[in-house]
């Protein structure tokens, strides 16, 4: 149980003009974009290292969005965060791995010199008169604006159904070779078939696996400008080549798994109409992230952002929340 201070004693701690919690790509963005504004009094809260979440990504997988310099239209990188640096300049990657992403927002940081603190955990966050005071695990910080860049990567849609605790989470696997290894012959069932499940279902069979995706949707088959609903061309079109190289998949529609059953170590992955699916390999999934905002969720409405869209892919989401109103520039 955390102790709470009173707007008081607040006053005693260090104070901010603006926290921004967490250093991944949105917390380095806005971070980026103070140090432009020329702000001083600000910092990036980071519990683990800058791009913890790029960092915990399964060492093959890739940026779906391509780094692409396009100069004339000054967008430098559609995976860029700021106008002036680039992934694929740094790399000379189109699809950079999570680890090269992390390395990308370090240098992003080094080149801003931004004032990141890594290793502080912001545990919680209240009201006060002037603004916030959160509690984190270096101590009592109070702050006029709060900028919540905590991400979802942190909040894993872990346990959507009965039995989900005998199956493993796409964003809690180090490598889908390590996995792999771990595999005997069955297929390897992945319960949801968007960007995560796919590329799942990629890298396994590339590795050798029989691999079965199930999805009550199956967004492959479907085509459309929003990313968020259907498969990105870079997935897309790795499919077709997957198909075209007859790679052992196989997609199933229309079926919404209700449960995983365990028996002598042998998986049933049961689902809709009867649907039943047997293997002695953990199923994997990539049912995406809870859509909440954490532990800043009650502040839904009185910050800027209003989005109820559950994500499957965890995409970045700022909030800005402020009692005050904004000031841009102390000169
Ligand atoms: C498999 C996969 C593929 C993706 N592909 C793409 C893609 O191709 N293109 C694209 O644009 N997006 C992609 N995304 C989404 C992309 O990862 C996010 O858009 C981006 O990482 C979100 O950035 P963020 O800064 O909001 O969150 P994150 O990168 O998750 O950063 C949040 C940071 O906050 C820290 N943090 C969390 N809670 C606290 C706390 N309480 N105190 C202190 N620090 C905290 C975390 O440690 C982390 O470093 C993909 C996501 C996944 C999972």
């Amino acid at each position: 149980m955390l102790l709470t201070v009173t707007s008081e004693e607040a006053r005693n701690h260090e104070s901010l003009d603006v926290a921004i919690v967490g250093a991944g790509a949105a917390g380095v963005g806005v971070g980026a974009v103070l140090a432009d504004l020329g702000l001083d009094s600000y910092a990036i809260l980071e519990r683990g290292e800058v791009g913890a979440s790029f960092q915990q990504w399964p060492e093959e997988m890739r940026l779906i969005t391509p780094s692409f310099p396009s100069n004339s239209f000054g967008c430098r990188d559609l995976n860029a965060v700021t106008t002036d640096t680039s992934p694929a300049f740094a790399f000379d990657r189109e699809h950079p791995t999570g680890r090269e992403c992390a390395e990308y927002l370090q240098g992003v940081v080094d080149f801003y010199d931004l004032p990141v603190r890594i290793g502080v955990e912001v545990e919680s966050v209240q009201r006060h008169d002037d603004g916030f005071i959160l509690y984190t695990s270096n101590g009592v910080i109070q702050s006029r604006f709060v900028i919540w860049a905590a991400g979802q990567f942190g909040q894993p849609n872990d346990d959507p159904f009965p039995g989900a605790n005998h199956c493993d989470h796409n964003s809690r696997l180090e490598s889908w070779s390590a996995f792999a290894d771990e595999c005997v012959e069955d297929p390897i069932v992945v319960v949801g078939g968007y960007e995560s499940g796919i590329d799942a279902a990629l890298a396994l069979a590339d590795l050798g696996h029989e691999v079965l995706v199930v999805d009550e949707d199956g967004p492959w088959q479907f085509q459309g400008p929003d990313p968020s609903e259907v498969l990105s061309p870079y997935t897309s079109q790795r499919l077709q080549d997957a198909f075209e190289h007859d790679a052992p998949i196989a997609l199933e529609d229309g079926i919404r798994v209700e449960r995983v059953d365990v028996e002598e170590g042998t998986f049933d992955v049961i689902g809709t109409d009867g649907a039943s699916f047997r293997t002695r390999n953990r199923p994997v999934l990539a049912t995406g992230f809870e859509s909440g905002i954490g532990i800043v969720d009650e502040w839904r409405g009185n910050g800027r952002l209003r989005d109820e869209s559950p994500s499957r892919s965890g995409g970045s989401r700022v909030v800005l929340s402020a009692l005050q109103p904004p000031v841009a520039d102390r000169e």
